[in-house]
């Protein structure tokens, strides 16, 4: 700290006489311009700083990958727009027609990824030609249509 604060006053005296003459120009300029050493310290501090944000970038692009790859799963399963799921009157895809049902579902995907959440709160999915002809069915395969 002290050798900051000294080295910053020197530099400043010098600074203020490097204006007339040539030899504290030089000196100065010495003094401020890195060692070879400190430029090398520099650079690898530099390629390492680098190196960090590149493996970070990576890391977060393939977050971001695996995030859209769900994301167009859900919307696939639920009949929606991939891009949107409807939400974006812009979407150049729907634009903002793309809810979920929108277009056909993966009945069989969306039955076997919600009805185990659906048990859990007490629910249970029928086909609509089971809630039409009486009682509740027992949960069925393929052909579950209502929730
Ligand atoms: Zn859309």
């Amino acid at each position: 700290m002290v050798d900051n604060q000294l080295m910053a006053t020197l530099t400043e005296q010098l600074s203020q006489r490097a204006g007339s003459d040539p030899v504290m120009a030089m000196l100065l300029q010495q003094m401020t311009s890195p060692s070879p050493g400190e430029a090398g310290d520099e650079l690898a501090d530099l390629q390492l700083r680098l190196d960090r944000a590149t493996r970070k970038i990576e890391r977060l692009r393939a977050e971001l990958v695996a995030a859209n790859a769900m994301a167009a799963y859900v919307a696939r399963v639920l009949g929606a727009c991939e891009h949107c799921w409807g939400l974006d009157q812009f979407c150049r895809s729907c634009l903002g027609r793309g809810q979920p049902g929108s277009q056909p579902p993966d009945a069989d995907a969306l039955i076997d990824w919600v009805s185990p959440a659906l048990r859990r709160a007490g629910l249970a999915t029928i086909t609509e030609a089971a809630a039409r002809s009486g009682p509740p069915a027992q949960e069925q395969g393929a052909d579950h249509a209502t929730v």
